[in-house]
Parts: C-alpha cells; sequence; structure tokens
C-alpha cells in the first residue's frame, strides 16, 4: 500500500497537504507533536476522502521520539511504502538577534533543520529500494530573503533549502526528487498574531495565502507527473518577491 509522511499534519498546511494528497490514492501518516484532538479530526478528513489515516505522534526535533515511532512504523510495515515524504513541521519563535534565547534558537533550528535530517534518513532506505520517492520540504520566504526578528526562522529554512538542493543531486538517479515550496503570509495559526490588515499591503494580491494553495502545489511536485523537477524552490506568495 503507498503512503505519504506528512509532519507537522494535524493543524493549518501539513492538514490541507494531508488530505490533497488523500485524494490521490495515498493513505496518510498524520505525524503531530502534541494536539491529539486535531491530529484527529485531520485523520477524520482523510478517512472521509476513502484512505486510511494513522496517527504518528512524535517530536521531530527529539532524534529519539523519531527513531521508537517511525523507525517501528517502517519496521512493523515492510511490505508498505513510504512514496512521498513532506517535512511541513515547524515553529516560529520570533525575537530580535540581540534579545534571542539559546532556546528560542534550537526550538526552531532543532524542528526544521534537525527535524529534516531525522525524518528524511528514516524514509529514504525504503525509496533507494524502490527507485522511487517524493521528498517536499516546506521553507518559507523568510529562508530565502531574510526576515528581521526571525534569524532562527531564515536560518533554519535557508538551511533546508540547501539541503533540498544537496539531498536532490545525490539521489536523482534513483528515482527520487527533492524539492521545497516557499509559502508567504499563509492564514494558519502559526500567523494569526500578525495584522493581516496591515501586512496585506505588501502583498501584491492583497491577500494572505489559505493553506490549500500552498497544499496544491506540494501536491504537484509530489506527483508522478513532476519526474523531472528536482531541487527546485517554489515560491507561494502572492507576488510578494524579495
Ligand atoms: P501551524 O498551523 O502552526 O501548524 C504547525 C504544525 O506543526 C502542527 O501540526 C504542529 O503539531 C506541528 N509541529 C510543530 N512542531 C512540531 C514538532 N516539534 N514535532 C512534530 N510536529 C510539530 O503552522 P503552519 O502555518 O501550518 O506551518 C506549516 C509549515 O509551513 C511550517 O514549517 C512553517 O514554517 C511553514 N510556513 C508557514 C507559513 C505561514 O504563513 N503559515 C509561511 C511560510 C512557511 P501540534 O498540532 O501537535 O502542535
Amino acid at each position: 500500500m503507498k503512503y505519504a509522511l506528512v509532519t507537522g499534519a494535524s493543524r493549518g498546511i501539513g492538514r490541507a497537504i494531508s488530505i490533497k494528497l488523500a485524494e490521490q490514492g495515498y493513505n496518510i501518516l498524520i505525524n503531530f507533536k502534541s494536539n491529539e484532538a486535531e491530529a484527529n479530526k485531520t485523520a477524520e478528513m482523510v478517512r472521509g476522502k476513502n484512505m486510511l489515516a494513522e496517527l504518528l505522534k512524535f517530536d521531530v526535533s527529539r532524534k529519539n521520539e523519531v527513531d521508537e515511532v517511525l523507525g517501528q512504523w517502517i519496521e512493523k510495515n515492510k511490505e508498505n511504502s513510504i512514496e512521498i515524504l513532506v517535512n511541513n513541521a515547524g515553529v516560529r519563535e520570533d525575537a530580535l538577534m540581540m534579545w534571542m534565547t539559546e532556546d528560542q534558537w534550537k526550538n526552531v533550528l532543532g524542528s526544521s533543520l534537525d527535524a529534516f535530517y531525522y525524518v528524511s534518513r528514516h524514509v529514504l532506505g525504503g525509496m533507494l529500494a524502490n527507485k522511487y520517492g517524493r521528498i517536499v520540504n516546506v521553507v518559507s520566504l523568510s529562508g530565502i530573503k531574510g526576515m528581521p526578528g526571525q534569524t532562527n526562522y531564515s536560518a533554519a529554512k535557508a538551511g533546508i533549502i540547501g539541503a533540498t538542493k544537496a539531498l536532490a543531486q545525490e539521489v536523482a538517479r534513483r528515482g527520487i526528487t527533492v524539492n521545497a515550496v516557499a509559502p508567504g503570509f499563509i492564514r494558519t495559526d502559526m500567523t494569526q498574531d500578525l495584522n493581516e490588515q496591515e501586512l496585506k499591503n505588501l502583498i501584491p494580491m492583497k491577500r494572505f495565502g489559505e493553506p490549500e494553495e500552498v497544499a496544491d502545489a506540494v501536491v504537484f511536485l509530489a506527483s508522478v507527473q513532476a519526474s523531472y523537477i528536482t531541487g527546485t524552490v517554489l515560491s507561494i506568495n502572492g507576488g510578494l518577491y524579495t
């Protein structure tokens, strides 16, 4: 059976991606950190598309949790393959560099950049053996442009962009593509504290994006049809370029 693993799938962009991948005929492994109620809602929505949904609770920034939960799932499901990995989980902890605590730095780098390493390595083995796979990393405009108050977040996302390009070249001959999407401002819990009325004036389309608009691009990059696209970063930002 074909599975897609979506990290941070309990809410926001990860939920939208999970539902749209289910519409494409994938069973979904729904990773989340703590919000089990919301993860269950995503699972119900996936089941509503007549596909299987399984919750995988682990903190992507903790190697031991990733190894235990994801490692065990892979061990127990040797006949099933994870064809698609979407590294989507992430957090924002904004502060000016002068005032940024070591925890703020480490939490943000851990849940994005370290997580990319911890999670992708588990899934890559199966993809290499099957000579097929799609990895899509959810980065950010901040990782391309750099945003003041977000040295941690910009560094994490820029780091993943570099890793995307490097890994894409490593695995290109094995039928595996590795790409990234870089959203601008998307309406989710992560951007709830931002002043949308003010910020939307900066965006040529004069609005925030919706999670589904990111998900559609992820689904395309994760499709069989996107077979000759690898190592790219696709901006999804309503024209808000650098
Ligand atoms: P969100 O609504 O805040 O949801 C975050 C998701 O990530 C939740 O499912 C959360 O799980 C999960 N998560 C957070 N830390 C985790 C960890 N350590 N281990 C496992 N899961 C973890 O965020 P979003 O806006 O959908 O963002 C999704 C991705 O898009 C992030 O990588 C973010 O950086 C990126 N992005 C977002 C925007 C935007 O404007 N929203 C723009 C650019 C990029 P729980 O529910 O269990 O907490």
